[in-house]
C-alpha cells in the first residue's frame, strides 16, 4: 500500500497535505515517507529473517543521513561507491562493519580510510586495484577482506546507461577472467579473498536475469573451492525495479518472491555440495528501497501555449530531478490538489537553460499557473544526483513521519552555492 494517496482531493504523505507542506516549506521539496521507507527495507530484512543474510542498502540512491539513520537502526548494511558515502555512513550512526565497498576507481586514501574503519568487504573489480589495495593494507599493517565483481555477462534487458553485467561495461572483471584473478588475489600477502559479487544492472522488473547471474556465481565458487579457494560469502549487487506507474512497463517482481528464490537455489546447492553448510549472502539495494518513499513536490510557474506544444513551466528541473534529461525515463505527475480545470496536454519542463530540462512530456493535466504538482516514485537517484547548475539551490528534503513532518535537509541558499569560491586580487 502506497503512503502517498488522496485525501479529500489533497494528495498526502502519510498523514500530511502536501499543499500543506508547499505553503510552509517552499518548492521544490522532496518529501519521503518513514513508513515506506521501513516498509520497503522490511520486505527485504523479513525475507532473509533466519538467515546469514546482509543487505547492505546502496546508498548513492538516496544519501540524506536520516535516511540512513533510519536504515541502519534497522540493522542495515551499507553500499558504498566512495570515501564520501563512508564518512555519510559513519555520521549517520551506521555500522563502518556493515560497509561494502564497490566502484571501478577506488583512490589509496579511500581504502585507507576504509581499512582504518574496517569495513566488511571491498568489491574489487579490476587486477591493479588488487594490488593497489594490497599495497595499501600491507603499508597499514592490516588484511583487506575482498570479494571480486564478476561480470557473469548477462543482459539484464534494460536501459543501456543502468545496464552493467555485460562484456562491454566498464564494471567488473570479465567472467572468463575470475579464476585467474581469484589465484592472483590469493597469492596477495595482505588480502583475505572473501566472496564474490556481481551487481547486472538496475530497474530490473523481471528476475530471471538476476537468478542466472546467481548461476554462474554458484559456478565459479564451486570451481574455486575445487582449487582450495574457500569464499565466505556471495553477493547479488541490486537492482530489483519499481512500478514508476508507466503503463508500458510490467510490475517488477515483488522483493520477497525474488528472494525466495534465490534462497531456495542456494539452499538446494548447499545441499547438494556442501552438506547443507550455509554460505552468507548479501544484496546490495538501493532503487527498490527508496524510489517509491519519496515525491518531489513543484509548483507551476507559467503555462505556455505554443504552436506545436503546450508548455507547463515548474519550478523544478533538471538540477532537481536528472533521471528524464540523462536516461529519457519516465515518471508520474500528478497534481497535489485535484481541480475541475480543463485537460491539456503538456511538457513539463524547469526553467533551466537546457532543451533537455523536462520532467515529463506529453501528459494530459489539469492545471493552472501556482497549481501544485507531485513528480511521483522521486525517492531514488533524485536528490543524489542532484547539481547546482544554473546556480539553483538544491531541494529540501523532509520526512513525513505520521502527521509530523521532521525537516532533514534544508533548502541551500544561493549564498551556500559559492562559500567555496574567491576572486583573484
Ligand atoms: C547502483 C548500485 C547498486 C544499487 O542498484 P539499484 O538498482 O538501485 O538497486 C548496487 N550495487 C552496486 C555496485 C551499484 O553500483
Amino acid at each position: 500500500m502506497s503512503q502517498f494517496s488522496y485525501q479529500d482531493g489533497v494528495l498526502h504523505a502519510e498523514g500530511v497535505s502536501l499543499a500543506a507542506i508547499a505553503e510552509q516549506y517552499g518548492t521544490p521539496t522532496y518529501v519521503y515517507s518513514k513508513a515506506q521507507l521501513l516498509a520497503n527495507f522490511d520486505s527485504y530484512q523479513n525475507a532473509c529473517a533466519g538467515r546469514d543474510a546482509l543487505v547492505c542498502y546502496a546508498m548513492k540512491a538516496n544519501s540524506n543521513l536520516a535516511v540512513l539513520n533510519l536504515l541502519a537502526r534497522r540493522g542495515a548494511g551499507f553500499d558504498i561507491v566512495s570515501g564520501g558515502e563512508l564518512l555519510r555512513v559513519i555520521a549517520a550512526g551506521g555500522d563502518a562493519k556493515k560497509v561494502i565497498f564497490s566502484g571501478v576507481g577506488k583512490t589509496v586514501a579511500e581504502m585507507r580510510l576504509a581499512l582504518e574503519h574496517d569495513i566488511l568487504c571491498f568489491n574489487v573489480e579490476s587486477i591493479p586495484e588488487l594490488h593497489r589495495l594490497n599495497d595499501v593494507a600491507g603499508s597499514m599493517g592490516k588484511k583487506a577482506r575482498v570479494s571480486l565483481r564478476v561480470n557473469p555477462n548477462v543482459d539484464a534487458k534494460t536501459h543501456p546507461y543502468i545496464a552493467t553485467g555485460l562484456k562491454a561495461n566498464k564494471f567488473g572483471v570479465a567472467y572468463t577472467d575470475a579464476l585467474e584473478t581469484y589465484r592472483t588475489a590469493a597469492k596477495l600477502p595482505h588480502l583475505d579473498v572473501a566472496g564474490i559479487d556481481c551487481h547486472i544492472g538496475s530497474q530490473l522488473l523481471d528476475d530471471a536475469p538476476l537468478l542466472e547471474a546467481l548461476d554462474r556465481l554458484i559456478e565459479l565458487i564451486d570451481q574455486l573451492d575445487a582449487e582450495g579457494i574457500h569464499l565466505h560469502h556471495l553477493d547479488l549487487g541490486g537492482g530489483l525495479g519499481i512500478d514508476y506507474g508507466d503503463e508500458e512497463d510490467s510490475a517488477p517482481v515483488p522483493v520477497g518472491d525474488y528472494l525466495g528464490r534465490v534462497f531456495a537455489r542456494i539452499d538446494a546447492w548447499r545441499k547438494e555440495r556442501y552438506d547443507g553448510k550455509p554460505i552468507k549472502v548479501c544484496f546490495e539495494p538501493g532503487r527498490s528501497i527508496v524510489g517509491d518513499t519519496g515525491v518531489l513536490v513543484t509548483r507551476v510557474e507559467f503555462l505556455k501555449h505554443g504552436e506545436e506544444k503546450n508548455f507547463c513551466i515548474v519550478d523544478a528541473a533538471m538540477n532537481d530531478m536528472a533521471r528524464p534529461a540523462l536516461y529519457q525515463a519516465w515518471m508520474d505527475m500528478q497534481p497535489v490538489v485535484q481541480s475541475k480545470a480543463d485537460v491539456a496536454t503538456y511538457d513539463v519542463v524547469g526553467p533551466v537553460c537546457e532543451s533537455g530540462d523536462w520532467l515529463a512530456r506529453d501528459r494530459a493535466l489539469s492545471v493552472e499557473a501556482g497549481d501544485l504538482l507531485a513528480m511521483k516514485t522521486a525517492g531514488a537517484y533524485g536528490m543524489t544526483m542532484a547539481s547546482n547548475y544554473n546556480t539553483r539551490g538544491r531541494a529540501a528534503e523532509l520526512i513525513v513521519d505520521g502527521t509530523q513532518v521532521h525537516v532533514v535537509r534544508q533548502r541551500e541558499n544561493p549564498a551556500d552555492l559559492f562559500a567555496l569560491e574567491s576572486i583573484i586580487k
